[in-house]
């Protein structure tokens, strides 16, 4: 079995991003300097987010999203450039589109969103994107064994 390539990027003082081979964003991390516990969403594939119970600190956060994304193949999103009346050409995204991540940006030119939408995608989404002339989706996530209970009302 070989080991996933795993690192942490932290934002200010209380963020943290965990991504899987540098390009698939699997995790966040927040931890306030006033707060001992540490809050753990997990992101699948399609950019969906789940709650995963608080940590005690932040290497046991990182290895309870290891462990849920063991559970799931992370591969580009396919996307294509489509025409959003009034708004502009953006991106269309058929995994996002069903996950319910929006992807609201806008270009006049053609040309000019076809060189951007990959990146603008991965920054928006966090998982990076393929461009293609038909996308095809990636089936929805399903939560990771390890998350709080999937109902709102259930959360903590
Ligand atoms: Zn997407």
């Amino acid at each position: 079995m070989t080991l996933p390539n795993i690192t942490r990027f932290q934002y200010g003082r209380e963020k943290s991003r965990i991504f899987l081979n540098d390009i698939h964003l699997i995790g966040i991390l927040e931890h306030p300097c006033d707060d001992p516990e540490v809050r753990v969403t997990f992101c699948g594939p399609s950019g969906k987010r789940f709650a995963l119970p608080a940590a005690e600190d932040i290497p046991g956060g990182t290895s309870s999203i290891i462990v849920a994304s063991l559970g799931y193949e992370y591969r580009p999103h396919e996307i294509a450039v489509g025409y959003f009346a009034p708004r502009g050409y953006g991106i269309w995204c058929p995994t996002c589109h069903t996950a319910g991540t929006s992807l609201h940006r806008y270009y006049p030119d053609q040309t000019e969103a076809e060189q951007r939408v990959v990146t603008v995608h991965e920054d928006l989404c966090g998982q990076p994107a393929v461009l293609v002339t038909a996308p095809f989706p990636l089936s929805p996530d399903l939560p990771p064994s390890n998350a709080w209970p999937t109902t709102d009302h259930d959360a903590p």
